[in-house]
């Protein structure tokens, strides 16, 4: 694996690369590595692809400072996985790189109806910091594939958007959510639960198995409340459950028993936000 941290020397290199014609498979992260990640790595591998994969973590998608502060750096550990994992290239920017004239006054995207709901709502102007990094990303990785988690159901969604909006040709894969063995969905901000939150987070999982497994034809709004009951059992602080139409993210209140449905949570562990979501159709 190459290591770059100047944007200059993996230009450079990237375009050396090129002639030989092998496509390139982008995985940007914000490190704290897990299987999860890895997962995606594997996909880009398995597809011959060259696989670039990034850690940066971007100070303007976070809405609350101290959920910056406290994000999880593991570098090394991420070096050895992505080593392990066969990686050909990493990138690990520094902030001024990327946003040499600082993170204030950034160029905006029209995110439109996607913005303001769920994630958009609840993170005011996180979609805004996502779009922000990826566009520089993109702009110097120039993949011809990318891949990203299911896990963040919505940001898949926003960055498809993207790619629209700046007329990108990259394919974007989206990868199934990776799961501990009791249904918790691996995220770096796992690390970051005691024991005892730990073990209540499966409550998330459960939800979620809860909406698709009885999820009928009608109103939606009691199932809901179920699953909300759930959570709240788990001692959760809920900021959304909610069933949504897959291709539009809108709420879906009633359903005809056709509409593609997915399940979206957010909530707290005492300090530690949580998200997931499920599809409740096949
Ligand atoms: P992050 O480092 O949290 O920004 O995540 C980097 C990428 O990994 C994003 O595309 C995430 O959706 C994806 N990812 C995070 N957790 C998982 C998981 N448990 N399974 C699959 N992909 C994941």
């Amino acid at each position: 694996m190459i290591l770059f941290k100047r944007s200059e020397d993996l230009t450079v290199y990237l375009e050396k690369q090129r002639p030989a014609g092998r496509q390139v498979g982008f995985i940007p992260t914000m490190g704290a590595l897990h299987p999860g990640h890895i997962s995606l790595i594997d996909i880009s591998k398995r597809a011959s692809l060259l696989s670039v994969c990034s850690i940066f973590v971007n100070p303007a998608q976070f809405n609350d400072p101290k959920d910056f502060q406290k994000y999880p750096i593991t570098i090394e550990n991420d070096i050895y996985l992505l080593e392990k994992a066969g990686t050909d290239v990493l990138f690990l920017p520094e902030a001024g790189d990327l946003y040499p004239g600082g993170i204030a006054d950034l160029e905006r995207y029209d995110l439109g109806y996607l913005e303001t709901i769920l994630e958009g709502f609840y993170r005011p102007g996180h979609f805004q910091g996502v779009c922000q990094v990826m566009r520089r990303l993109l702009d110097r990785v120039q993949p011809q594939h990318l891949f990203m988690g299911q896990k963040d159901y919505q940001q898949c969604m926003v960055v498809g958007r993207l790619l629209a909006l700046i007329g990108s040709d990259a394919i974007l894969h989206t990868v199934p959510t990776l799961r501990e063995a009791d249904g918790l969905a691996m995220s770096s901000r796992n690390m970051r639960l005691s024991g005892e939150e730990r073990a209540k987070s499966t409550g998330i999982y459960q939800a979620l198995t809860y909406l698709k497994e009885n999820c009928r034809p009608g109103e939606l709004a009691g199932l809901i409340d179920r699953a909300c009951d759930l959570l709240l059992k788990h001692d959760f602080r809920i900021d959304y459950v909610e069933i949504a139409d897959t291709g539009t993210l809108e709420k879906v209140s009633i359903w005809d028993g056709k509409q593609k449905l997915v399940s979206l949570i957010a909530a707290f562990q005492q300090e530690v936000r949580l998200i997931d979501n499920m599809i409740l159709t096949e």
